[in-house]
């Protein structure tokens, strides 16, 4: 049965709360990751339509493959995971940042303010000439090719994509400095440089809870690892907090 016998103790007044999400988070909402599928989309290599030269030598199919994302994200549910981190974030508000490695918006559509989402997000394209970002739902994605309506520029996902930087590395890097708690939800601990975090937030003094399906390839990092679903453990996890941090 799942369920969890000794949980961390809940954050203090002057506890500063950092998450980090990855895809373990979302599968229960149905977003498969490409590691499911043997890494690969109709047949393409992720490489082959998540890289900048993807993108230089067949622009139409990397479109093709990001617009079929993005409706697949559209139509998927924030799950009690994300409603629960949603919860903890109104609680522990001005002390509570919110790292995501997931690019389906999940969290933001379960309520989550000034999400870091670092990978990018399939709601999201940018301008290639003159760099305007725009919400998908505000361009024309009828052309193969979409333009950007500012200057008519090829648009691009807003998707960090393979030998790219992650975005918000500042923030992030500000959030691992002042946190005293450290909560990792759902990754595999292998992509890197999210899977460092836990490391920077230890040096930093903040005790680490790891949450996830399977034991991660750095549990040795974690003081505590939960082995669960992240939509059972983690509503666990927000009710014992949010209760203690009432009373
Ligand atoms: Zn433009």
């Amino acid at each position: 049965m799942e369920g969890v016998l000794n949980l961390p103790p809940a954050p203090t007044l002057t506890d500063f709360l950092t998450v980090l999400t990855g895809a373990g988070v979302s599968a229960e909402s149905g977003i498969r990751t490409f590691r499911d599928a043997g890494g690969l989309w109709e047949s393409h290599r992720l490489e082959e339509v998540a890289s900048p030269p993807a993108f230089a030598r067949d622009p139409e199919l990397v479109w093709r493959f990001y617009k079929a994302r993005w409706e697949n994200a559209s139509r998927a549910r924030p799950n009690p995971a994300h409603e629960a981190l949603a919860a903890m974030g109104a609680a522990l508000a001005g002390r509570f940042v919110l790292i995501t490695q997931n690019v389906d918006g999940l969290h933001q559509c379960a309520g989550s303010a000034g999400v870091l989402d670092m990978h990018g997000s399939l709601h999201r394209c940018r301008c290639t000439r003159c760099d305007t970002h725009y919400s998908m739902r505000n361009v024309d994605l009828t052309p193969a090719l979409p333009a950007c309506p500012a200057c008519g520029g090829l648009l691009r996902p807003d998707i960090v994509w393979f030998g790219e930087m992650p975005h918000y590395l500042d923030e992030i890097e500000v959030a691992l400095r002042r946190t005293t708690l450290f909560l990792v939800a759902g990754t595999s601990g292998v992509v890197y440089p999210a899977a460092q975090f836990v490391q920077m937030a230890r040096r930093n003094g903040a005790s680490a809870i790891g949450v996830n399906l399977e034991p991660p390839d750095n549990i040795a990092c974690f003081d505590t690892f939960i082995q669960g679903r992240a939509g059972v453990v983690l509503p666990q996890l927000a009710a014992a907090w949010l209760d203690a941090d009432k009373s």
